[in-house]
């Protein structure tokens, strides 16, 4: 079973992103600030991370930062969320320890097959963790 987990304070792309993923049989863990996101990062090490920026208790390239500097979780991928009207958050993101990046809102058709082409391409076989 592949783990994603979420860290996404706005509920409605949180139960968006979260229907569409558990459609396809993903395992979701979800978590609302980025320190219980990284505290859950740590415990269940998921196969991929969809991290927000905009976060309550941090920015989410922060939390990207700590996540990359600890052992525990420095191979799990980490996917940014990123707004559409934040031009270049994308590159940061790519240059701050973020693996890839989505765009918001989430696109309902795409969504799923992204996530699956990060995974294909950070090297993490469904076949393998399923
Ligand atoms: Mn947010």
């Amino acid at each position: 079973m592949t783990r994603i987990l979420i860290i996404e304070d706005n509920l409605l792309n949180m139960e968006l992103a979260t229907d569409l993923l558990e459609a396809n049989d993903f395992t979701v863990y979800q978590a609302t600030t980025a320190g219980e996101g990284i505290r859950l990062a740590q415990n269940f090490l998921p196969d991929l991370i969809l991290l927000d920026f905009g976060l309550p208790d941090m920015h989410g390239l922060q939390a990207a930062q700590i996540l990359k500097n600890c052992d525990a979780t420095t191979r799990v991928p980490v996917i940014a969320l990123t707004a559409h009207a934040m031009k270049g958050d994308e590159k940061i993101a790519l240059s701050k320890g973020c693996n890839g990046y989505l765009t918001k809102p989430i696109n309902t058709r795409t969504f799923v097959a992204t996530i699956l082409q990060f995974l294909a391409d950070t090297n993490i076989s469904l076949k393998d963790s399923k």
